[in-house]
């Protein structure tokens, strides 16, 4: 007897092979069966008319703090994600002192985006090492699995104290981190985690502990995982980690490496797929290097008094450090900071950053004053145009006047689809990049894989369902290592995904108030999801996510070389 039969699916087995109609058991949390005929169960669900995928693996989030009070990783869940990985970018909660607690929350809350008062109010600190970090979550069960990352920023935070953010390691120090790395891969990290990426910065735009590092400490943390004959090396590439630098990190470990972000940047379209005959290169030469994309034009909110994207500029530092609104209208107003700020964004050669190519695509959204009403929904470029004027100059004296919490959607990279397109059907491509749990405020792309059902298979066409299933199951389980997921195969886990093939897809941006301390967040509603389990236990219904479904998601600890 098994425990659940789904009949008359459309089964889609998450390795590539066609659709095939049929049934698919369930017991003891594992596929027991895929065919015809497969005997009694105390559970049938009819899926007529449905497809049945492995649930969505979402190589790319954030939810390492959310994890200790939210076990739902809302709103993955809803979204058909059936495992999570955590830590991605290095930017962790574990290992950490009482003492440098609300550092890292600062951090987080300045490179993420997250509300400082939710994490302050939400985190549950029960833990101090990684290992004991992995041994609470556990404790603590959550609804998706969750695999998780030694993160770097972490570790040079405990070695390094204050000094992390400041300078270069010694040798004891790397020495001492390398064996925290070491510890974490033994307690059960899948991988070790870092940025390089110069706009990742922490509270006052002081870089992110992980972008001090030497050549000499990554390739000794690296080496970590060559020595444990184990792990992923993620990271966010910045200018000096080049591609080919990153394959000589795989020729000395003997690791795969994740490299995020791959975008289309408008500054320079072609550099993407430059990187990615690099990586097709190191692959003949038989290093695994994988680009992390998106099937997202990633796309952001903010205001001018919280402007993510804008921070990214060097020139832009003196608005960070001004204290106290009057001495930040100031900065903005002062033409020496605006013609610094104009002359840095005309650069050329800096990955993923804002430039004047996104004044195109940066709409308003919402006004302050009922005079700028007609003004929304039209770009500050075409405005500045309008009025002839550079647009940085159109933009920060409408802000002086009034509308500093004016909100801009700004599409930042990926706009251009007919491009994007050639990325997600790359061999060596991880779709991905949901950032799920961060940039609370201004982005929800944690309904990714919905997505690409939707729109890049029923409406656009590029790619058939069953690739773009085996792109966000199978290959993303494989690339990381895990084991017996993201595949509908006898032996396998139950984690499952059905849905309606013809209504498949995100439901519009919307923003909600439910985070700890009653902070906002984005979010997007799932659309055709009828069911998800994971291990075999329902955890969303036909009307959305079960409250009453436990906690059937497993820590994943054991991963394949
Ligand atoms: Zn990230």
């Amino acid at each position: 007897m098994h425990d659940l039969i789904i009949e008359n699916a459309s089964i889609i087995d998450g390795l590539g092979g066609p659709a095939r109609h049929g049934d698919l058991a369930v017991t003891g949390g594992r596929i027991a069966a895929v065919g015809r005929d497969l005997g009694d169960a105390h559970e049938r669900v009819d899926a007529q008319g449905r497809v049945l995928t492995p649930g969505i693996i979402d190589l790319h989030t954030h939810f390492d703090a959310q994890l200790t009070w939210d076990p739902y990783a809302t709103p993955s869940t809803g979204l058909g994600v059936t495992t999570v990985v955590i830590g991605n970018c290095g930017f962790t909660i574990a290992p950490c002192r009482a003492a440098d607690r609300d550092l890292t929350l600062r951090n987080l809350t300045h490179v993420e985006g997250m509300s400082l008062e939710a994490l302050r109010a939400g985190v549950d600190w029960r833990f101090e090492t990684y290992p004991e970090y992995l041994d609470a979550l556990e404790r603590k069960g959550m609804v998706p699995n969750v695999a998780s990352f030694c993160g770097h920023s972490s570790v040079r935070t405990y070695v390094l104290g204050k000094d992390a953010a400041k300078r270069a390691a010694t040798k004891q120090e790397v020495a001492e981190m390398k064996r925290l790395v070491s510890e974490a891969m033994q307690a059960g990290a899948c991988g070790f985690a870092t940025s390089t990426l110069e706009q990742h910065n922490g509270e006052n735009g002081i870089p992110m502990p992980s972008r001090l590092a030497d050549e000499h400490e990554l390739l000794e943390l690296t080496g970590a995982l060559g020595q444990a004959g184990k792990g992923v090396f993620m990271l966010t590439k910045g200018m000096t980690t080049t591609v080919p630098w990153l394959e000589k990190v795989a020729a000395n470990n003997g690791r795969p490496v994740m490299i995020a972000a791959m975008f289309i940047d408008p500054n320079d379209p072609q550099r993407v797929f430059r990187e990615f005959g690099e990586i097709e290169q190191a692959r003949e030469r038989g290093r695994e290097l994988w680009g992390q994309v998106g099937c997202f034009a990633l796309g952001m909110e903010f205001t001018i008094a919280h402007p993510y994207p804008l921070e990214a500029f060097l020139a832009w530092r003196p608005a960070i450090e001004a204290e106290g609104s009057e001495a930040f209208r100031k900065v903005l107003a002062d033409p020496s900071f605006r013609a610094g700020l104009k002359a840095e964004a005309k650069t050329a050669g800096v990955p993923n950053r804002f430039s004047y190519h996104q004044f195109a695509h940066m709409r308003i959204k919402d006004v302050v004053k009922a005079v700028n009403r007609g003004l929304i929904g039209k770009t500050v470029g075409e405005l500045a145009t309008g009025a002839g004027r550079d647009p940085f100059d159109w933009l920060l004296d409408f802000a002086l006047d009034g509308e500093m919490d004016a909100m801009f959607d700004c599409v930042m990279f990926n706009a251009d689809e007919a491009n994007v397109r050639h990325l997600l059907r790359h061999r060596h491509a991880a779709i991905a990049l949901s950032d799920a749990g961060a940039h609370l405020s201004f982005l929800c792309d944690a309904g990714f894989g919905l997505h690409l059902f939707g729109h890049w298979v029923r409406e656009r066409g590029d790619l058939t369902l069953e690739q773009a299933v085996q792109a966000v199951t199978s290959r993303a389980a494989d690339a990381v290592r895990i084991k017996d997921r993201g595949r509908l195969i006898p032996g396998a886990f139950a984690d499952l995904l059905l849905f309606d093939p013809k209504t498949v897809g995100r439901g519009p941006k919307r923003r909600v108030n439910d985070l700890p301390s009653g902070a906002s967040r984005m979010d997007t509603a799932a659309l055709g999801v009828a069911g998800v389990w994971v291990n075999g236990v329902r955890t969303v219904g036909e009307a959305g996510v079960l409250p009453a479904c436990g906690r059937p998601g497993q820590l994943l600890r054991d991963f394949s070389d």
